[in-house]
């Protein structure tokens, strides 16, 4: 009984045949988990894309721009950036070695090293970004794979003498990996460009730019690197969705315009931040005068959203005064969308391994696209707020 359906075989192929009509500005969306290949031969023939695992069309076209950007040979995309910094880290680590990481590192990342690598026989050492390049390699020992960076720092944002760095760890064979997520895809910094092996970054902050994609990628300075993070990622089974690799090439159309006005934006609020009261330090290497500026001018290409201010000595109520006052910043992790958020650093602070005292308390600030008077006045507000406590 039932119906009879004649059509099966034209409802499995019919439309196949279409011509691709137009061609659009962006690369399409390619959907697909199964690669027809053209012949038998070619089924187990190596170098080929023969599965939509390896990534497709909207992906091969997002890795070419994050290559041409940052001066990479290769790169891969991960689900995002921690496992992106995960991976790099996996793809060339391995039993009984030692890395070396700056404190000032992504907390996750400082997880995953604690967590993680430690059950899989591999140490990490953390030193001060404030440590030069000789004393940075002065703690290698024979076992030292790996040196971590991440310059500017989170939260704190200290600038690492990163060419320096990965001179002396490419003279011991050391290798060098940086977290660039600040570097917004090597518009405002190219590690590989100063000696880096492995550039890192989270393309969920601004490539993304609309806080509401995540993904992200690790580039390669060589080919032979490459094919060690090609086989981490094949390994591992990490893959990203072609609409988020789509989402993630049209965010970074708009990067530099957006890029420019973050930072215009934020230098002008810094140095008004600098006149308050309330506030004793602004951190944002990109202001003249901040620690971090002299580097950031030799190393960098411009300035992003972010800035970290050291408030005047007060209790945790009066920070969460502050922060439940603004109205325009909304109270959020992550960084690099459109829009202004702002958080309080201390509780991350004291998991740090080193010792991370500052005379107050430290509120870090996203700086996003909105009218910058608009800006002053929540941030003024909300200072009155702090002092009122
Ligand atoms: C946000 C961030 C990451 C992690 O990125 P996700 O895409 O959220 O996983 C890594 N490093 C830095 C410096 C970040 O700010």
């Amino acid at each position: 009984m039932g119906a009879k359906f004649l059509d099966q075989t034209a409802a499995i192929r019919a439309g196949a045949k279409a011509p691709i009509s137009a061609r659009t500005v962006n690369a399409p969306v390619q959907r697909g988990s199964t690669v027809l290949m053209p012949n038998a031969a070619s089924l187990y023939e190596p170098g080929q894309v023969s599965y939509g695992r390896a990534g497709l069309q909207p992906h091969a076209a997002l890795i070419e721009a994050l290559c041409e950007l940052e001066g990479a040979t290769a790169a891969r995309l991960f689900p995002n950036g921690v496992a992106a910094m995960t991976g790099a880290m996996m793809a060339l680590l391995n039993a009984g070695d030692d890395v070396l990481v700056v404190d000032c590192i992504y907390d996750p990342t400082r997880r995953f090293c604690n967590k993680v690598l430690t059950r899989f026989g591999v140490t990490t050492r953390y030193f001060h970004p404030s440590l030069t390049a000789e004393e940075v390699l002065a703690l290698a020992v024979p076992a030292t794979r790996m040196i971590v960076l991440e310059s500017p720092g989170s939260l704190t944002f200290e600038i690492q003498d990163v060419p320096g760095i990965a001179a002396l760890a490419r003279a011991r064979g050391i290798l060098t990996v940086i977290d660039n997520t600040w570097g917004a895809a090597g518009l405002t910094f190219k590690p590989i460009g100063h000696g880096v092996d492995i550039s890192v970054q989270s393309l969920t902050k601004y490539v993304g730019g609309h806080s509401d994609v995540f993904m992200g990628a690790a580039l390669a300075r060589d080919a032979a690197l490459g094919q060690k993070l090609d086989e981490v990622v094949w390994q591992m089974g990490w893959g990203v969705s072609p609409d988020d690799a789509y989402l993630m090439l049209r965010g970074l159309r708009t990067l530099p315009t957006r890029l420019e006005r973050h930072a215009a934006s934020t230098l002008d609020i810094a140095a008004w931040l600098q006149a308050q009261p309330e506030v004793m330090e602004v951190i944002c290497p990109a202001l003249p005068g901040s620690r971090g500026h002299a580097l950031w001018r030799r190393d960098f290409l411009g300035g992003n959203g972010l800035l970290t201010v050291v408030l005047t000595p007060k209790p945790q109520n009066a920070v969460y005064a502050l922060l439940d006052a603004l109205r325009l910043f909304g109270l959020g992790f992550s960084w690099g969308g459109f829009e202004s958020l702002a958080i309080h650093c201390d509780p991350q602070l004291k998991r740090r391994s080193l010792d991370w005292t500052y005379p107050g308390p430290l509120v870090r600030f996203h700086v996003g696209l909105e009218g910058i008077d608009d800006l002053k006045a929540d941030l003024r507000q909300a200072l009155d707020a702090y002092a009122a406590a």
